[in-house]
């Protein structure tokens, strides 16, 4: 991604003054840092990470590293030298256990005391896993970090009977990697349909047509009540009795922002850390940014929590900004892709309380454009070719008719 052009310096003061500690080893915490620099932040930096492994891209995990046709030193972010060159100090290992804003300082497992002049909590999230029984079996795996992509990527090799909870984004990134590398995929969906709470029933139709004509056993409708086997999984019963053998089962529910940490310090928190347009926690000198933070969407007037590559970017260049003291203000549209067996999807905006919609067919491309009140609010594409998402996405941005959109 493209660093904006160098700001002027901005000289920061003695080490415990001006010091930016970072807790996290995402994305997201990775993005502030390097931010902080791009923007001439001349005090130390701290990134503090529970990982074993530098900050690393997430979305190749349930692809191209999960299908085994990518090794994992493929999704770093920067490579190992960077960190240091730039002057941050990236800790792995180091699990921060407590934030105490009023003494502005974090403290470690190993028990350390690091003090900051300003915070960023970049903790991500973590995996649901329903309370289901049988989960705690072996071969039961979830995906969100390196360490899940590898050990699924090991287990799950040609003619592997693979079970896959949940019919979102992960799930269905996952069957086709899986389908790919030659295991027997059944996605489990309680709902009527896959991307329910993304995607429009026309877009859910496309995916499964998609995914059945790899191959990908698809059964919608029905949740799983319990997962069976001696020892290890070797079956998955639905609500309606029906038994899916299996010999991995891969959980792919949802995630919980992680926000153990903001609560038990005494910042605001509801579905996520609460923070302001900049980024900005209920504490002055503490910031969110990622998968953990909530944000007020004057766009959609409410509260959201992206899950996304561009949220965890752009709102770290927010908070890194007003770390500087620079004006940043967070409205983002909000930018999902995903891509299964080669085939590119791409979420512009929410489509929540469209009122009219047209969709345009047109060989393997497939656009859904949504408005409302007469406005371009959203789209959802599949193998939209890039001039017409950028096209749809600043008709979208800009708020254009909807009308003469649809025409053309
Ligand atoms: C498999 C997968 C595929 C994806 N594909 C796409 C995609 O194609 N497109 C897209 O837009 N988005 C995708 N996403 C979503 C996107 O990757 C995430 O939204 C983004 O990476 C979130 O970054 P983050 O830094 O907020 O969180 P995380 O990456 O979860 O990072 C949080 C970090 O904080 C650390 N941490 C937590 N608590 C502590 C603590 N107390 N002390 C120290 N460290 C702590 C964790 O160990 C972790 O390293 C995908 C996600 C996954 C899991």
């Amino acid at each position: 991604m493209a660093e904006p052009a160098a700001a002027p310096e901005r000289r920061g003061g003695n080490m415990t003054e001006e010091g930016v500690v970072i807790v996290g080893g995402g994305l997201a915490a990775a993005q502030t840092a390097i931010q902080l620099r791009q923007l001439r932040w001349q005090g130390p930096i701290t990134v503090l990470s529970a990982e074993d492994v530098a900050p690393y891209w997430k979305p190749p995990l349930s692809k191209s590293i999960l299908q085994g046709t990518e090794p994992a030193e493929s999704a770093w972010i920067r490579p190992a030298e960077f960190w240091a060159r730039r002057r941050i100090d990236l800790r792995l290992n180091t699990k921060v256990t407590r934030l105490e804003p009023a003494a502005k300082t974090v403290v470690t497992a190993a028990g350390e005391l690091l003090p900051y002049s300003h915070a960023v909590l970049a903790t991500g999230a973590s995996c649901v896993v329903p309370p289901l029984p049988g989960l705690e079996l072996a071969g039961v795996h979830v995906l969100r970090s390196l360490g899940d992509a590898l050990a699924l990527r090991d287990a799950a090799g040609p003619g592997v009977r693979v079970a896959v909870l949940g019919g979102g984004f992960i799930g269905l990134e996952a069957a086709a990697a899986l389908t790919a590398r030659g295991a027997a995929v059944t996605v489990i969906e309680r709902e009527p349909r896959l991307l329910a709470r993304v995607a429009s029933a026309e877009t859910s139709k496309v995916v499964l047509a998609l995914h059945r004509g790899q191959g990908v056993a698809v059964l919608l409708g029905r949740g799983a009540t319990h997962a069976a086997g001696a020892g290890r999984v070797e079956s998955v019963r639905l609500e309606d009795g029906q038994d899916v053998v299996c010999d991995l089962l891969l959980v792919c529910v949802g995630i919980r922002p992680e926000t153990r940490l903001a609560e038990a310090a005494g910042l605001a928190c509801g579905d996520g850390i609460l923070v302001d347009t900049s980024m900005r926690t209920s504490d002055d000198a503490v910031f969110a940014v990622g998968d953990c933070a909530r944000f007020p969407s004057a766009r959609y007037g409410r509260g959201l929590r992206l899950e996304s590559i561009q949220h965890a970017i752009d709102g770290a260049a927010v908070a890194a900004a007003a770390i500087c003291g620079q004006p940043a203000r967070y409205d983002p549209l909000p930018l999902i892709s995903s891509v299964q067996f080669g085939q590119q999807l791409d979420f512009i905006g929410l489509a929540e309380g469209a009122d009219a919609s047209r969709v345009r067919h047109e060989g393997d491309e497939h656009v859904l454009l949504h408005g409302k009140s007469g406005i371009c609010r959203a789209a959802e594409c599949l193998n939209a070719a890039p001039e017409t998402a950028s096209v749809l996405r600043r008709a979208i941005e800009a708020g254009e008719p909807f009308g003469a959109l649809a025409v053309a």
